[in-house]
């Protein structure tokens, strides 16, 4: 099928494009690079542009003549979307606007969106099931809630058929190593434990390293034995003195993919911040339903591979079922890496709700969706595998 991808460069867009890309799939990625990486796109062509320019869309809709589109491009912080609506409003729905008019003007049939559980806000029962109301809790939610009634109508007008794809709390990485999650300003939990837990251990390294070169016996100067000692200690200790990592490819591979990482320990913090432990749940902090981005991207399959089945459109909700609060995950975090992971509680967070925990049952019975990472164990252990890279034989 030939696909349009907008957004592909990001995370979950990459993640997706990776699948339908070994399923033979023809694509084209269009994103703007605001947050993505071209170097993430691993299958298919790729155009760098805005879905908010039309003469840029109708020249990539009558060059590529997709028969679907899977929108992932939008701004998607919901902090931010507290603080600064505006180009919330802007890129999510102006944009998409502009995008569907390009997509229906080309007569395209078949849409998948990435729509977010930040549709239903606080929910009155968990698990949320696709019936229940939507009341969102910030304007990011209202954005998602706005780009499905959108979708709705192009339906009911031009016979575009789209699946909203609700995702719950999308998570870990790539099991072969070759996508990262590498944002400039990261927000998400797990990400930022993560980062938390490799300062610390890079942290304890480099005084174990300073203590050690401290400890060795002198020699005069010039002789081998103090050059080396001198390098070792260089090359053990914190900050630039770290061995190189690379993303994208083997470490110290010579390929055009290969680059260094953006998040350099001196940017990383040092504590975990939880917001809020007064929340009306178990330990008081919030509870979320973490879902493996492979878990996603092939929740994306399924709903092209429906649409052009059925021929219909729907809603469906991606998450395992399964709420882990804040403390659970700084906690499963601490077991996966064998490290102490310090967190401070903090005030709550503006427009966070308490719990969101999906009903998988319709996605499972209509799509044949099954998740093959469900564990928050396992998901963690997949983005610790990069986010751990560098410390790793250096305890
Ligand atoms: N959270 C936290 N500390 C952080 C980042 C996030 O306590 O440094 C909480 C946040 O308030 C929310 C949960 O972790 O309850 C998941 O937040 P995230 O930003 O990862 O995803 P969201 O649910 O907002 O899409």
């Amino acid at each position: 099928m030939k696909i349009l991808v907008t957004g592909g460069a990001g995370y979950i867009g990459s993640h997706t494009i990776k699948k339908l890309g070994r399923k033979g799939h023809e694509l084209l990625t269009i994103d703007n690079l605001s947050t993505g990486h071209r170097e993430a796109v691993l299958f298919g062509g790729f155009k760098k542009g805005d879905i908010r320019d039309p003469v840029f869309l109708k020249r990539v809709f009558s060059a590529f003549r997709p028969q679907a589109l899977i929108h992932f491009a939008a701004s998607a912080i919901v902090p931010e979307s507290v603080t600064n609506p505006l180009p919330y409003w802007e890129n999510n729905i102006s944009a998409m606007v502009t995008l569907l008019r390009a997509a229906v003007e080309h007569r395209v049939k078949m849409a998948v969106f990435s729509s977010s559980a930040a549709v239903y806000g606080e929910p009155e029962k968990v698990p949320i099931t696709e019936d229940h109301p939507q009341h969102p809790a910030n304007p990011y939610g209202m954005t998602k809630l706005v780009g499905e009634g959108i979708l709705a109508d192009c339906d009911l007008a031009h016979g575009l058929k789209s699946v909203c794809l609700r995702y719950f709390n999308a998570s870990g990485l790539d099991p072969d190593g070759e996508l990262v999650e590498d944002r400039e300003v990261e927000t998400h939990l797990i990400p930022l434990v993560l980062k938390v837990a490799a300062s610390h251990e890079r942290s304890r390294m480099a005084a174990k390293a300073r203590e050690q070169s401290r400890l060795r016996p002198v020699k005069p100067a010039g002789c081998p034995a103090l050059l080396r000692a001198t390098s070792d200690s260089q090359s053990s200790g914190a900050g630039s003195s770290l061995r190189p990592v690379r993303a994208y490819g083997p470490e110290g591979e010579q390929g055009a993919k290969a680059r260094p990482l953006r998040h350099a320990p001196s940017a990383m913090r040092s504590v975990v911040h939880i917001f809020g432990n007064d929340y009306p749940t178990p330990d008081g902090t919030c509870v979320r339903d973490y879902i493996h981005v492979n878990d996603l991207a092939q929740a994306h399959i399924l709903a092209l591979e429906w649409l052009s089945r059925e021929k219909r459109s729907g809603a469906f909700n991606v998450g395992n079922g399964r709420g882990y609060s804040v403390r659970q995950v700084v906690e499963t975090a601490r077991q996966v890496t064998g490290l102490p992971i310090p967190s401070q509680d903090v005030p709550r967070r503006p427009g966070d709700p308490a719990e969101l925990v999906a009903s998988s049952v319709k996605i499972r019975k209509v799509l044949g969706w099954k998740p093959e990472f469900p564990e928050l164990e396992k998901i963690i252990a997949s983005s610790w595998a990069y986010f751990g890279r560098g410390i790793e034989g250096r305890k």
